[in-house]
């Protein structure tokens, strides 16, 4: 039940909403299993041999080697011609060779570490895992990383993007920046209908944030906030924010660039200002960014490039690349990694 009724929540209290973590596919609930050889051993065997396999055939990092007086041996996947073969291969000396290929028997064992408690406990019945629980991760896949305050603020934001669609931009797709220290908008922007083919909203967001910096490259047809904290949000935005009941009581504003306190030391900043220098392509960092529809490849990469802290997208598209045909943000690759949160909001 809420309890932050204020009359900008009333109406959205009715909707039904629901805010999920994208994980990478190492946090999904089906765990894999391989196939491994194992065999039984006397207790005055098991040392002797466990050291050797330790350093000769060191495979099942994430699971115990031994299990109930069973040593696991080796993946059977490994095998070429016999097991015999193989361990000579590796230096297996003839005595530990001739106990390991007694008695050996094929055995299903979880193929990768466990990363949350239920793919733990799926998996202890094949055999026992090494765990190391990380309570982030755990709290973002049962959903409960975030205060009921900051979900709260993350439906509001998603309302925020349908209004703004439906009521200012004909159901096209819109952005919101947001400083998160402060809960406050930074940009807004809405996909514009005679931009060039790689001129999507996102790209056009990016733009406003740098222009909240002193910043931005693209001339838009659009009227800006004069206000010094406001340069990254459409006046129209602005004038429809404070309006509207439910919208009102938003902060809006960015904090100012280095000591700039007012917008006359602004544009002397701006004037003398590279920005690129500046800033580098660092300018979203420490933001959220809340996406009505899920981005595409280009737009996800640029909110990389960006630096940005968290993305919120509500409807998924079919070339989307956070979750629809990729999961971006899960590439360990890429030298920047921001968290992604699917909003549903009905
Ligand atoms: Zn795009």
């Amino acid at each position: 039940m809420d309890v932050l009724l204020t009359p900008a929540t009333k109406r959205i209290k009715t909707d039904n909403f629901d805010i999920k973590a994208v994980l990478s596919d190492e946090f999904k609930k089906e765990i894999t299993l391989i196939k491994a050889y194992s065999c039984r051993l006397e207790r005055q065997q098991l040392e002797h041999s466990l050291k050797e396999l330790a350093t000769k055939l060191p495979h099942f990092q994430h699971l115990k080697r031994v299990h109930d007086s069973n040593v696991l041996i080796c993946p059977t996947k490994d095998i070429q011609h016999t097991l015999e073969q193989h361990l000579q291969q590796h230096n297996i000396t003839e005595e530990v060779l001739q106990t390991l290929c007694k008695n050996v028997k094929e055995v299903e064992v979880p193929a990768s570490w466990p990363r949350l408690r239920v793919q733990y406990e799926e998996m202890l019945p094949y055999w026992p895992v090494k765990f190391h629980p990380n309570k982030y991760m755990e709290s973002l896949h049962n959903g409960t990383n975030f205060s009921s305050a900051e979900r709260q603020f993350h439906r509001r934001m998603a309302q925020l993007l349908r209004s703004l669609s439906s009521d200012l931009n004909k159901d096209g797709n819109m952005g919101i920046c947001v400083d998160p220290r402060g809960s406050s908008i930074v940009a807004i922007a809405g996909s514009q209908p005679e931009a060039l083919p790689h001129e999507h909203c996102v790209m056009w967001l990016v733009d406003h944030v740098a222009r909240s910096q002193g910043g931005g490259a693209w001339e838009s047809t659009q009227t800006f906030s004069s206000e010094p904290t406001e340069l990254g949000v459409p006046q129209s935005y602005k004038d429809y924010i404070q309006q509207q009941q439910d919208f009102q009581d938003l902060r809006i504003g960015a904090e100012l660039p280095r000591n700039c306190q007012s917008l006359q030391e602004l544009e002397q900043e701006q004037s003398a200002a590279n920005n690129l220098s500046k800033y580098g392509p660092y300018l979203c960092t420490g933001y959220d960014v809340y996406l009505l529809r899920e981005p595409c490849l280009m737009c996800a990469m640029a909110l990389v490039h960006s630096r940005v802290r968290r993305i919120f997208f509500l409807d998924c598209c079919k070339n989307g690349a956070l979750i629809s045909c990729f999961k971006l943000h899960t590439i360990k690759e890429l030298n920047h990694h921001y968290e992604v949160f699917h909003i549903i909001l009905t």
